[in-house]
């Protein structure tokens, strides 16, 4: 993803505009008092943002910063994660995740995803553990959640930190457990096309750790809880205040516009059912938030062809697995190593999914797959 470019298909794959033009009224007066007051960095609104989004969590702390990137960076930073240590995560995920890892100095130590889910394989996770791994990160891929409670076990008996990616799960449910109170903490994306978007970048770190939120604010903020009184050595990842004044609009609206995600989700899932693809289901238990619909088919280039002369918007998440990246090659990996992450970035199809998609258009977007794939119409 570089940037959210006006979609000009007959479905689009997000609709940004639709959501504006629902909350305008309401986000244009916050935006300007900001501006009024000169509230541009962190400030009153970002703090209630954090107070609301870590209740709406279900953790004790949140900490605004400027993207989800730093948000994963931050996280490991606080745990004193950096050069000698290792990290575990899964190669099917956004660079991000790893670009994160890499960044504090630590490690990034790849396993293979589920063929079934498609999220990380927990069975290979124990395996890839050494005397220097620090911490799992599992990520929340379109939304659904990883299997946290079995990493857990495996990071007690480990004495290692869970680093939740849920940069793609706002609101997602284990239980009745939110996204971002699986783990030690967890990461938020707050990139203007996921589940809760700010208009612009932003992130946030969750966590119930008083010590860790402590660390945070700091690192985030030059090391500093006291103007010009550095006790640690921070950065500038500071979340701005037109974005807190977004989010805080936005926060109340997100369970209904993940539930007309699921409607979405539930209507594409009932008319695919007949046809020869496959799509990764949430786990039994858990509530996913349908960041994407993913649908796993054989002819994928064929269909996103089919796909683009109907003028729907389509994506593939992701076309390359990390470690065949050119830019991961140095962790040495090559074609093979992560057999299912491999396969699914062969076959794997993203459709539309937005809180606004139609019934209709759901419909005429499975209409051009059916066709595509038995030739009836
Ligand atoms: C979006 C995303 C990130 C990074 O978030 P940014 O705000 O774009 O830095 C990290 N991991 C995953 C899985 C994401 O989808």
């Amino acid at each position: 993803m570089t940037a959210v470019e006006a979609d000009l298909s007959e479905i689009p794959f997000v609709d940004l505009g639709a959501e504006y033009q629902a909350l305008r009224a309401e986000i244009e007066p916050l935006m300007a008092g900001v501006m009024a007051r000169g509230e541009f960095i962190l400030g009153p609104q970002v703090e209630r943002f954090e107070a609301s989004f870590a209740q709406y969590c279900g953790v004790a702390h949140a900490i605004g910063v400027d993207s989800g990137f730093s948000a994963l960076e931050l996280g490991l930073r606080a745990l004193g994660i950096g050069p000698g240590d290792e990290v575990v995560t899964v190669a099917n995920t956004f660079i991000a995740t790893v670009g994160a890892i890499e960044s504090t100095g630590a490690r990034p130590v790849l396993v293979d995803a589920d063929p079934v889910t498609h999220l990380i394989d927990t069975d290979a996770v124990e395996a890839a553990i050494t005397p220097r791994t620090r911490a799992i990160l599992p990520v929340h891929l379109y939304g659904h959640l990883a299997d946290t409670t079995a990493l857990r076990a495996i990071a007690e008996r480990h004495g290692l930190a869970i680093v939740e990616d849920a940069c793609q799960a706002h609101g997602a449910l284990d239980g009745d457990r939110r996204a971002g109170s699986l783990g030690t903490l967890a990461a938020f994306s707050f990139y203007p096309s996921k589940n809760l978007g700010a208009y612009g970048d932003g992130g946030i770190v969750v966590t119930d750790d008083s010590a860790l939120a402590e660390r945070l604010r700091m690192l985030r903020n030059l090391g500093s809880r006291v103007k010009y009184q550095h006790e640690i050595k921070g950065y500038n990842h500071r979340l701005d205040g037109l974005q807190g004044a977004v989010l805080n609009v936005k926060l109340p609206h997100l369970d209904a516009r993940n539930a007309a995600r699921r409607e979405a989700a539930a209507q594409y899932l009932e008319l695919l059912a007949p046809l020869p693809v496959s799509t990764p289901q949430p786990r039994p238990g858990t509530t996913s938030v349908y960041h994407l619909f993913v649908i796993e088919t054989d002819d994928r280039d064929g269909l996103a062809e089919q796909l683009s002369a109907a003028r729907i918007a389509h994506g593939i998440h992701y076309p390359v697995p990390i470690h065949l990246q050119p830019a991961y090659a140095e962790l040495g990996h090559g074609p093979g190593s992560f057999p299912v992450a491999e396969r699914l970035a062969e076959r794997i199809l993203s459709l539309p999914m937005f809180p606004e998609l139609t019934t209709d258009q759901v419909r005429r977007v499975v209409d051009v797959v059916r066709t595509h794939l038995t030739g009836a119409t």
